[in-house]
């Protein structure tokens, strides 16, 4: 699509058949992600973020029901078969997942997983896949590419193996790279090195990325954009800035003080949100946030609030108090 973003998301929701009937998971998601462009999502688990991710793939599973729109360069990805989507996957989505050991095929070496991939999704012969292999395994900085190449997942540490997947993800040169939760397994300085990689590397392969998180810090110096999801909708979004200086939705307030920061000396000022997120069976009436919100009124257990832009907010958020909130973030509202 000319001009347009290059994906498009429209009012995306998604429910599973169960037991006790469609449980749902995701309701009226709606974003863009613009040519090269990194895009943070945020919030905890059950939040709804990873099965976005998913929906848009063609990921889940077979007792899902997605309904809405995920445009890419304006086609309709929802309504491609499962042939066409494992193509998308492969040459224009990369993936880049929590657990790579999951991802990796353990009896298969390194160097010839990256081939496969580069073999399945382009023109390549045998040999330009191999040249390729070992230039990314270099490009994602494996010591020795010749070497690495020959040796299995089971020999390399979880940043390593992540550093693998990074470059199967960007293989095939794709325009987006969706990376779920890529560091939530690895200890701090790693996940450090591997949010960077993931930048420098999107960045010189001139694509677009989805880095979904439950931390708020992470983002920090690598989002363009934040779209935080609560209870599978989105309940603020706005350009990094506006979302770390001036959050208008209590949600994010939270998730900001709950934040683990790597520079921050005193971690004696965390403060965790109260209470555990709901379950999408038994979703809390009205905002799904009231039961866990400082700034709750009568009204939030009635009224579902629309994602909007109000008076003095420079972004949309999900709240019915969201100005009194953005003005009053400096106090101690959120316990
Ligand atoms: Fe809190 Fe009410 Fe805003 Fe929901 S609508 S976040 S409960 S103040």
């Amino acid at each position: 699509m000319a001009g347009g973003p290059l994906l498009e998301v429209r009012d995306l929701a998604a429910g599973f058949d169960s037991r006790h009937g469609l449980v749902k998971a995701l309701n009226g998601v709606s974003f863009v992600l613009e040519p090269g462009e990194r895009l943070g999502i945020v919030g905890e688990s059950g939040s709804g973020k990873s099965v976005t991710a998913h929906a848009i793939t063609g990921l889940l599973p077979s007792n899902a029901r997605v309904t809405g729109e995920a445009r890419l360069d304006g086609v309709d990805l929802l309504q491609m078969s499962k042939r066409k989507m494992r193509h998308v996957r492969g040459e224009r989505i990369g993936m880049v997942f929590q657990n790579p050991l999951h991802c990796l095929n353990p009896s298969m070496k390194i160097g010839a997983q990256i081939e496969e991939v580069i073999l399945a999704h382009t023109d390549a012969d045998k040999r330009e896949a191999s040249r390729r292999s070992l230039e990314l395994l270099d490009q994602v900085g494996i010591p020795s590419p010749d070497r690495s190449a020959q040796e299995y997942p089971h020999l390399f540490s979880g940043g390593m193996r992540q550093r693998v997947m990074i470059a199967i993800a960007l293989a095939c040169k794709p325009q987006i790279v969706i990376a779920d939760e890529p560091t939530t397994a690895l200890d701090v300085t790693i996940q450090a090195q591997i949010i960077d990689l993931l930048a420098e590397t999107c960045k010189a392969y001139g694509a677009a990325v989805i880095l979904i998180t439950h931390d708020l810090g992470i983002l920090a110096g690598f989002a363009d954009r934040i779209v935080v999801m609560y209870a599978g909708r989105v309940v603020e979004q706005g350009d990094v800035d506006s979302i770390y200086y001036r959050p208008a939705h209590p949600y994010t307030l939270g998730l900001l003080r709950s934040v683990t920061r790597i520079d921050e000396a005193r971690r004696d000022r965390l403060v965790p949100i109260t209470g555990n997120p709901p379950s999408p069976v038994l979703l809390p009436s009205g905002c799904a946030f009231h039961p866990r919100c400082p700034y709750t009124q009568p009204v939030c257990s009635e009224r579902v609030p629309p994602l909007e832009l109000k008076g003095g907010i420079d972004h949309p958020a999900a709240c019915h108090f969201a100005e009194e909130v953005a003005t009053h973030r400096a106090g101690d509202a959120v316990q």
